[in-house]
């Protein structure tokens, strides 16, 4: 069987993966990218948030994302029983970037390992990672090329960022349960023929059902003329409703007359998917030789568009770490990786649970909320959950609890 050996080997050319790739070989370190897939291929995710950007950045890519032409976005949009509310991220407590983009990820993710490729990061699409042994002096990992054919590599670390594969928590088992019920999103791209004016494109429109404050639905414009249209509940909400994906979404945007209205032109020209059960933890982010990236470690909850930027703060993080160990200095992976990474996560966590109990909505849509606290939360809602400097991040459950008293008198 052939053996190889590299710096760094990455398991999938997602966010996280072309990311941590960049920035590795910005760092001059090398990098072997084995990615399952053949690109472009579809991906969920789609609406960015603005501190993504200073990643993208960092990791050279962002002159390609920008001439990508994807849809700008400089905030997000809530909708429920008629209320109205919008956030513009441009106007936030949080130093940093205001706006970012909506993508059709199987481009998006195209764009950003052809940007690690021309950094010099080799990828190899359509080979699979298959067993992973992590007892000895480095890694070895068993991959399956487009042939059949199987060989090792041995990297002096490796990096899995293969996502919902979550190749390393099943084969080490470092699966933890979440604590979150198990929903479930319902999604299609539509030809949404909104009229011009008549609805913000620059903006993900978030609606709560007029009757289930849990079951919420995006609304995701792209700069084609198409938009994301998804739905999120418990399983068992979903299981209730007849038909295929297609007719249990359409029955659901029917029950969300704001939705209906705005789509009510729209050409529903492509299947439905369903994902189901998606949040995940793991016991360890990190061990002897490897490290998990985004959604390999863990993943929230779609509400707050979090995902990507928590893969890229993890590449990011991870990517400095590596470079140090390579370099021979002993890294605590626990104290720079694993805990500044989860800081942010459970930030996020702490207003995703709230969203769902109902609480967070009541701030959202609150009529009298000051701008000073609103900048604040605009930070939140934009990415910016590693930011102590903002109360609402330093205190977030204390400060959040004490902000819905105030909306609920
Ligand atoms: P992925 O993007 O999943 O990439 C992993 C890659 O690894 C894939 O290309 C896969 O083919 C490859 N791979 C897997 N197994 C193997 C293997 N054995 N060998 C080789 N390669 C392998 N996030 C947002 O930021 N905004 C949103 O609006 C948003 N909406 C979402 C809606 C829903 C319903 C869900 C479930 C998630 C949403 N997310 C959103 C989260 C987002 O999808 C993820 O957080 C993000 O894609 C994680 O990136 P990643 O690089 O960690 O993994």
């Amino acid at each position: 069987m052939k053996k190889e050996q590299v710096e760094v080997l990455i398991v999938g050319a997602g966010p996280a993966g072309s990311v941590a790739a960049g920035l590795l070989r910005r760092r001059g370190i090398d990098v072997l990218v084995i990615e399952k897939e053949t690109f472009p291929r579809f991906s969920i995710g789609e609406s960015l948030l603005p501190q993504s950007m200073a990643y993208i950045e960092e990791a050279g890519m962002l002159q390609a994302v920008v001439e990508a032409g994807f849809q700008y976005k400089n905030g997000a949009a809530f909708s429920h029983k008629g209320q109205h509310t919008a956030f513009d991220f441009r106007d936030k407590f949080s130093p940093g970037w205001g706006t970012t983009y909506q993508v059709q990820r199987a481009d998006f993710d195209n764009v950003l390992i052809r940007e690690a490729a021309k950094q010099g990061a080799e990828v190899r699409f359509r080979h699979v990672v298959e067993a992973v042994d992590v007892s000895g002096a480095r890694p070895l990992v068993t991959v399956r090329d487009p042939d059949g054919d199987v060989y090792t590599v041995a990297p002096k670390f490796l990096l899995d960022a293969s996502g919902f594969g979550r190749i390393l928590p099943r084969l080490l088992k470092l699966e933890s349960p979440s604590n979150f019920p198990v929903r479930a999103a319902i999604f299609t791209h539509v030809e949404d023929r909104v009229p011009v004016g008549a609805f913000d494109r620059n903006k993900i429109l978030i609606s709560v059902h007029p009757e289930h404050v849990d079951v919420w639905y995006w609304t995701i414009p792209f700069s084609n003329g198409r938009c994301s249209q998804g739905v999120v509940a418990e399983k068992s909400f979903l299981d209730r409703y007849a038909g295929d994906d297609m007719a249990k979404l359409r029955t659901l945007v029917g029950e969300e007359p704001g939705l209906a209205a705005l789509l009510k032109d729209a050409n529903w020209d492509t299947p439905a998917r369903q994902i189901v059960g998606y949040s995940a933890n793991v016991s360890s982010l990190w061990g002897n030789g490897y490290a998990l990236l985004g959604n390999a470690g863990e993943f929230l909850d779609p509400v707050f568009s979090s995902g990507v930027t928590i893969a890229f703060k993890s590449a990011s993080l991870a990517a400095a770490c590596v470079a140090r160990q390579i370099a021979g200095e002993t890294v605590d992976w626990d104290a720079d990786y694993a805990r500044p990474l989860k800081a942010g996560v459970d930030c996020f966590r702490t207003y995703v649970e709230a969203w769902y109990e109902g609480s967070f909505q009541k701030v959202i849509f609150h009529p009298k909320g000051t701008p000073e606290i609103r900048r604040m939360i605009s930070s939140i809602l934009a990415g910016y959950a590693w930011d102590t400097h903002n109360p609402y991040v330093a205190e977030s459950r204390r400060r959040l609890g004490v902000l819905e008293q105030l909306c609920s008198a």
